[in-house]
């Protein structure tokens, strides 16, 4: 049987600003490195440990540019010691190497990788396919960036242990539970039960419930053991009808919502820990 690991600490992942949203869905979306840096900073003043990272370019459109990536790694780096996890998607049309770039040379400690391919919202497709895993898998090694393996449905699990088996990814794995996607598995209690118990025991894990979910699959993570993603890549509401006015309110709820459940919140270093990251001495 899978041992719960209830004594780590809750690491807080904030994505504050994904692909999709704009200023019409919310006009506290985050779009330029300033914004995205500013409001990586007020979650960390709030308790977040990890910020995943997208960018957009000059039009607020979904972007791999590499040179908005350097920016906002830069300015998070002189404001304090959240982990940094950039996106290897971005959106839906981008080659591989514009997919790798921004973690090959700004190193990061972590970085996503999308464990398989998807209909992504009933309208196009996320592409990862088996050529592009096992290149994202091996430069990750290389460069020392921490996978963190994104699963949108079950198969995406079987997946990764595949190419744990074949040394493209190497344990402990970190897993981040993506439900209520269009596409992907449905955000219920008994589907999160599901993908814990499929993952290897030695792993941690994370969960994200998109929109409504956010808060139920929050909840249930806070008393498993696993850990938590938020912010206005997967849901801009802080409550029923209310905006969020900025991704540090998300953190705060969960902050508030942990200390009453009693988990301590892991500080950037504790998750460094947790998560065995490089020490971040080995940063260039
Ligand atoms: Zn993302």
């Amino acid at each position: 049987m899978r041992k719960v690991r209830p004594v780590d600490k809750l690491i807080i992942t904030v994505a504050p600003t994904g692909a999709w949203p704009t200023k019409k869905d919310t006009p506290y979306v985050p779009l330029t490195p300033r914004e995205i840096a500013e409001e990586v900073y007020r979650s960390w003043n709030a308790g977040a440990a990890i910020a995943h990272i997208h960018v957009r370019d000059d039009d607020g459109k979904p972007s791999m540019n590499f040179d908005k990536f350097r920016e906002v790694v830069e300015l998070v780096r002189q404001k304090c010691d959240i982990i940094l996890n950039l996106t290897t998607s971005g959106g839906l049309v981008f080659d591989d190497e514009t997919r790798m770039r921004p973690f090959t040379e700004l190193k990061p400690e972590m970085a996503s990788y999308d464990c398989g391919s998807m209909n992504w919202m009933h309208s196009s497709v996320f592409l990862n396919p088996p050529d592009f895993l096992e290149k994202l898998g091996k430069r990750m090694q290389e460069v020392g960036v921490k996978p963190e393996i994104e699963v949108f449905d079950t198969g995406m699990i079987y997946n990764s242990l595949y190419y744990l088996n074949r040394g493209i990814l190497t344990p402990p794995l970190h897993y981040q539970f993506v439900m209520g996607a269009p596409g992907g598995i449905a955000a219920t209690h008994k589907n999160l039960l599901h993908l814990v118990e499929s993952i290897p025991g030695d792993s941690t894990w994370s969960v994200i419930g998109i929109g409504k979910n956010q808060l139920a699959m929050s909840v249930m993570a806070l008393t498993m053991g696993g850990h938590v993603r938020v912010g206005m890549e997967d849901n801009v509401y802080l409550s029923k009808g209310v905006l969020a006015k900025s991704n540090q309110e998300f953190v705060e709820k969960i902050v508030r919502l942990a200390r009453e459940v009693g988990r301590e919140v892991a500080t950037p270093d504790e998750a460094r820990e947790i998560l065995r990251l490089r020490k971040p001495s080995q940063q260039s």
